[in-house]
């Protein structure tokens, strides 16, 4: 306890310019309850610089970018493996319908994720035939994509609900055919051996409207029933749902997650 690190990686060169030339912080001050730090702690390790997007949604600096319109070639058939089959063209991949979902080749843990995404302009059929796809982190647990623009459904069946455990905070879809957004903040479950030892945790911003905030999963999503927790890898892909409908995505990217209290 009140044992420091070396402070040698992720400093920022700005940061560590100004520490050779003044102290900036304390070392009289007391420790914070349950902390290897003090107040105001001079040695305590200071953020990365990130450059923000140019834009709201658009990548920072340390983002690692799965999907910019382009191509598909960090994404894979959830079916088999194989090749996506999914449309890409004019900044988008669209779903190709009954054809399988696709899932990313990284395979992450915690982190900040951003989605674009479209449902179709056609409408067709009506609630959860209506625009439907999903969000699923580490493949496993499902944040809703729905056309939910005057298109009632059940409730934890709607956009920016966790499918079947959690309905979202406000209906926040715009119209079929216009980009939406979601803001996702993930903390996966944690696992020691067979034994859960901290669910998972989402925060989901729908164009901008906090539709979850800290909610806690029950386990895994699924379509009428609940299944529990089982132990898995703390990384795993970011799949995109076939669930019948063209829905469109682009501009996928994400941030690991720092840890602020090492
Ligand atoms: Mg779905």
């Amino acid at each position: 306890m009140n044992e420091k690190p070396e402070q040698t990686e992720g400093i920022s060169k700005r940061y560590e310019v100004k520490h050779m030339t003044k102290k900036l912080g304390y070392d009289d001050t007391p420790f914070l309850p349950g902390s290897r730090y003090r107040v105001h702690d001079d040695d305590r390790p200071h953020p990365p610089v990130v450059t923000p997007g140019a834009a709201p949604g658009q990548p920072p600096s340390d983002a690692v970018v799965l999907f910019d319109g382009t191509h598909l070639d960090l994404w894979v058939s959830s079916k088999d493996g194989g090749k996506p089959t999914w449309v890409v063209k004019d900044g988008y991949m669209e779903a190709a319908p009954r054809q399988g979902g696709v899932q990313s080749t990284i395979e992450f843990g915690d982190c900040q994720l951003h989605v674009g995404w479209a449902a179709p302009t056609e409408v067709s059929g009506d609630s959860q035939g209506r625009g439907n796809s999903g969000v699923f982190l580490m493949g496993l647990y499902e944040i809703q994509v729905l056309d939910c623009y005057d298109n009632p459904t059940y409730a934890d069946g709607v956009t920016g609900s966790i499918y079947g455990q959690w309905p979202a905070l406000a209906n926040a879809c715009r119209k079929p055919g216009e980009w939406q957004t979601y803001d996702i903040i993930w903390e996966g479950p944690r696992f020691d051996g067979d034994t859960l030892i901290r669910p998972a945790f989402v925060t989901v911003l729908l164009n901008g409207i906090v539709v979850q905030n800290h909610t806690q999963l029950l386990g895994p999503t699924t379509y009428r029933d609940t299944v529990p927790y089982k132990p898995h890898p703390p990384q795993g892909p970011l799949a995109l749902q076939d669930h019948h409908n063209p829905v469109r995505f682009r501009n996928i990217w994400y941030r690991p997650l720092g840890d602020n209290s090492l």
